[in-house]
This record gives C-alpha cells, sequence and structure tokens, in this order.
C-alpha cells in the first residue's frame, strides 16, 4: 500500500530538514499524501515552535510546494496546535490537536519533553503521583479538543513516553477512557504516531491497546503519523502499525486530502 503521512515537522519549527527536503523523501518513498505540522506558538516555551511572524511564510512554502509537485504527491498545510496556542484554523487545512506542557502556578512544565521535567511535575505539583499528573494532562487533552474541534486528535497518551506512568492501574485507564471518550465526541481522527519509536523511547505506537479498542468500538477511525523531525524518519514502523491495527479490527485509515477526510482499505 501507498502511505502517507500527516503529522511531520520541519526546521521551521524543531525538525532537521527543510519542507522540501522532507517531500523529496516522501515522494522517494512512493508516498500519496504528505502534510506538514509544525508546531504552533507557545508562549510558554518558545524554544522549539514556530513564532507567530513566521506563519505567512511558512504556509505560503508548503502552497508553493503543493503547485511544484502536483501531480506526484498530495501536499497540505497543517499545524500541530498545541492547548496553550491561538490558532485560527482558517489559516491551515487542518489541526492536530495536542498537549505539551501543563502550566501550573505559572510555572510551564513539559511533559514530553524530558523524564526528569515530567517527573519534576509529579513531585512539585501532583503530591508525587503519576497517576495526578495523567489525570490533570487528560483533562487538558478533553477540553483542548472539545474547545478546538481539530481534524486529528494528536498523539493521544504521550505522556507514557518515559514508562514513569502505570499504565495497567484502573484509575489511569479511567481517566484516559473518559477523555478519549470526550474527545471523541467532537473529534472522530486518532492518530496512531510513531515518532517515539524512531526516537527510542517506546516499542510501540501511541496510542495503548486499550485506547485504540475503545476507539474502534465507538466509531471512531485511525490515521498514521510518523511525528517525523527528519526525512530519515518518515514511516518509521508503518506497515507493524497496519498489521497492529488489522488485529485489533480496524479494517481503514482516514488520509487527510484537500478535500476533507479520505480512507484507504487494510
Ligand atoms: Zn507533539
Ligand atoms: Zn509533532
Amino acid at each position: 500500500m501507498r502511505f502517507s503521512t500527516f503529522h511531520t515537522h520541519t526546521c521551521y519549527s524543531d525538525g532537521k530538514n527543510t519542507p522540501e527536503e522532507m517531500l523529496r523523501a516522501a515522494i522517494a518513498k512512493g508516498f500519496a499524501g504528505y502534510g506538514f505540522s509544525d508546531h504552533s506558538f507557545t508562549p510558554c516555551d518558545t524554544s522549539y515552535c514556530m513564532k507567530l511572524e513566521q506563519y505567512p511564510e511558512y504556509i505560503s512554502c508548503i502552497n508553493g510546494l503543493k503547485e511544484k509537485y502536483a501531480g506526484q504527491i498530495e501536499v497540505l498545510c497543517g499545524i500541530e496546535n498545541d492547548y496553550y496556542s491561538d490558532t485560527d484554523p482558517e489559516d491551515f487545512d487542518y489541526m492536530i490537536g495536542s498537549v505539551h506542557y501543563l502550566v501550573i502556578g505559572g510555572t510551564c512544565y513539559p511533559i514530553d519533553h524530558s523524564e526528569r521535567q515530567q517527573r519534576e511535575c509529579i513531585a512539585k505539583e501532583c503530591g508525587g503521583s503519576a497517576v495526578e499528573m495523567a489525570k490533570r494532562y487528560y483533562e487538558k487533552v478533553a477540553e483542548h479538543i472539545r474547545r478546538t474541534k481539530p481534524e486529528i486528535v494528536g498523539h493521544f497518551d504521550v505522556i507514557t513516553k518515559f514508562g514513569v506512568i502505570d499504565e495497567t492501574s484502573e484509575e489511569y485507564r479511567r481517566a484516559a477512557l473518559e477523555a478519549a471518550d470526550e474527545a471523541l465526541n467532537y473529534t472522530r481522527i486518532f492518530e496512531v504516531n510513531t515518532g517515539a519509536i524512531s526516537r527510542g523511547y517506546k516499542k510501540l505506537p501511541y496510542p495503548s491497546d486499550f485506547i485504540l479498542r475503545r476507539v474502534l468500538e465507538r466509531g471512531g477511525d485511525v490515521i498514521l503519523s510518523s511525528d517525523t523531525h527528519s526525512a530519515a524518519t518518515i514511516d518509521t514502523f508503518f506497515p507493524e502499525s497496519v498489521e497492529l491495527l488489522r488485529g485489533i479490527g480496524f479494517r481503514r485509515l482516514a488520509v487527510m486530502t484537500a478535500n476533507g477526510v479520505g480512507y484507504t482499505g487494510i
């Protein structure tokens, strides 16, 4: 099958390559579609995201690539919209809704950047309880999706990245599933994100099996995302993810197109 990915980063945010380098790598791999989704501006941490004044240049760069490579690959201009951003969806072809921070009492804790920072948030703000942090995170996820209604729910359980949370805990699972149910009321597509595999943090994509089963049960869809930050990892773990999804019972993948959401059978 021909793959596509709609969660990708370039040097406009924290990726290594230019948009055109990424697109050429996708074309070389025979991709059908490619969506750019650089990080939205977050005032609490400007170290990895686009600046607001870069948005017009980013959009016009991607629009130029749409024209240049028309007929070879479908190109879309999206954005990975963080909870703490104020993004106009009209500016982009689609949005991925993600939560990367918990801002508590004026302190910004990145929750997927390093294990040290995640543990600091647990120790200082959550009474030492990883599940408490997870609950706060999932409340933000549910609120973000309800408020912004993005096309795609981004790396839903990214807080499991460092293995700090006990995913077998009933309390944890309840918080995750409640947020999944709420998100599904507004956004039908959850991404299956392989980014932590290519960066060596995880052996399987986000989200975990029990969450994917809930998405299927509730009639939701999945989309394959590499969340790639370099041209070398555009399709990491894609064939394996398709097998995994088939095993759970999914029979189609969502794909973004210029005319809205489409589907490919698996
Ligand atoms: Zn992200
Ligand atoms: Zn990303």
